[in-house]
């Protein structure tokens, strides 16, 4: 796959300091961000953009540079060891990706038009680049600090610095590109951002990677040792297993579905759990499957439960196509593509009503959201779905129509095209940007040096 770009393109320089569109995903550290990292940077590509996305080298087998999709090349950036490293401990190294960014761009004699942060470190990496060249900058953090904080207290391992150093990028940066309302409201409300430099760009879906199969079908192409039958009535959730995606409130719903459904004479449904560390579930690696093995065991279910580990982006509409419906109850949720991901192969979805998922999934008409840390809630809409096959595929139809119309990388991909070209023309009329004239507090580089 080649990356030559056409004579003069606008050249784009795409930070994202964990989140590489290379890394396997399904991990603790790998999510959505690399989902849009390398979605976004693959249509820009189509367009007609160069970019270059710039990630931490956390392998020694990565090379330096290397052609990722026609129009985009992926840059493996030395800042700190060449190993996977928790992305909370990457703070103090982004001096060092400043710097290795600033080298290949020297070195390469590249000009970037344009700088696009990803996530609160990149964003820092980001304004401060963009204030020493003079380019403007687009700023996308994914997920917000003080959010975070507020849902998770103690357990919340962000460095001290974030919030303050997300503070400073908006105020430092061109544009910040929110998610959805949730998060424009958190980025107004929360840090105080002029409503008037958030743009309101949804995430998205690859519509044919993520495509509706029979149900039979999609039983048939997953694994025969899952042992999912034909006629078995199947829950099925996707995703990292973190703590705050609240699968343990999927397995209490899924614990009181089973017995009301044993309690009528109903056989009992399955649960199907696809995500961690590895390809096969290791209670080691991702200790979150060990706390939902516990908890299925405790609560009689486990042998209902099937646990895959993590699958890729090609394979999983076979995952999402085996259950009936799917869900997804985290206790917060800036965007959330798994929603969208279930949507698109046809599947109503059961989600909170936290975040983003208030804006993907239509309540009611292509599934149904439910409070957070609820699972009575959630197993009574289980129960519902289950119980009503009409309403189930109904609901599903809506949910692929509503993602073909709202959320695909495409449409992404222009609307940021457009946000790029309208801050390349008030350049060149000479007119302010809505960057700040100052550079990026001295505070926030003191702190990372
Ligand atoms: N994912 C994956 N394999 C897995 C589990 C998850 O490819 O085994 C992907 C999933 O398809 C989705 C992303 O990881 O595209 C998770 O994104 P989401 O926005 O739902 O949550 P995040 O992980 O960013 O918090």
């Amino acid at each position: 796959m080649g990356s030559q770009v056409g004579e003069g393109a606008r050249r784009i320089a795409f930070l994202s300091e964990h989140a590489s569109p290379v890394a396997l995903l399904g991990g603790a550290d790998a999510g959505g961000q690399n989902v849009y990292v390398d979605e976004v940077s693959r249509h820009l590509g189509r367009l007609g953009y160069a970019v270059d996305v710039f990630t931490r080298r956390d392998s020694d087998e990565q090379p330096p540079v290397m052609a990722w999709r026609p129009g985009v090349r992926v840059v493996h950036v030395e800042a700190g060891p060449a190993r996977t490293l928790p992305k909370d401990d990457l703070w103090p190294l982004m001096p060092a990706f400043r710097d290795g960014v600033a080298r290949f761009a020297a070195d390469e004699g590249t000009c970037y038009d344009l700088i696009h942060g990803n996530f609160w470190m990149s964003g820092w990496v980001a304004a401060d680049l963009g204030q020493r060249l003079g380019v403007p900058v687009v700023q996308i953090f994914h997920a917000m600090g003080k959010t975070k904080q507020r849902h998770q207290g103690a357990a919340d391992t962000s460095p001290e610095e974030r919030i303050g150093v997300e503070s400073d990028v908006i105020r430092s940066v061109d544009w910040v590109i929110a998610q959805c309302p949730s998060e424009r409201d958190e980025l107004v409300g929360d840090y105080g951002a002029p409503p008037d430099k958030v743009e309101i760009i949804p995430s998205a879906v690859n519509t044919e990677i993520f495509r509706p199969l029979s149900r039979a079908e999609a039983r048939r192409q997953i694994e025969p040792e899952l042992g999912i039958g034909s006629d078995d009535e199947v829950v099925g959730y996707v995703g990292r297993m973190l703590p705050r995606k609240d699968v343990r409130n999927v397995v209490r719903a899924f614990a009181s579905l089973v017995r009301d459904r044993e309690a009528a004479g109903r056989p009992a449904p399955k649960l199907l759990l696809v995500g961690g560390e590895t390809g096969a579930p290791d209670p080691v690696t991702t200790p979150e499957i060990g706390v939902l093995q516990g908890m299925a065991a405790d609560l009689g279910v486990a042998h209902l439960v099937r646990f895959t580990g993590n699958r890729q982006q090609d394979v999983l509409h076979r995952y999402y196509g085996a259950a009936d419906v799917t869900v997804t109850t985290p206790w917060y949720e800036p965007f959330g593509l798994t929603p969208l991901e279930g949507m698109a192969c046809g599947r109503p979805v059961v989600g909170s009503a936290v975040g983003g998922i208030t804006f993907t999934v239509e309540d009611g008409v292509t599934g149904f959201l439910v409070p957070p840390r609820d699972p009575e809630a959630l197993a009574a809409h289980l129960q519902e779905l289950l119980d009503r096959p009409e309403l189930r595929d109904r609901m599903g139809r809506a949910a692929r129509a509503r993602v073909e119309r709202f959320f695909t990388w495409p449409t992404v991909a222009e609307r940021t095209a457009a946000l790029y070209e309208e801050l390349w023309a008030e350049a060149s009329r000479g007119g302010e940007a809505k960057r700040a004239a100052a550079p990026a507090d001295p505070r926030a580089l003191a702190r990372a040096r």
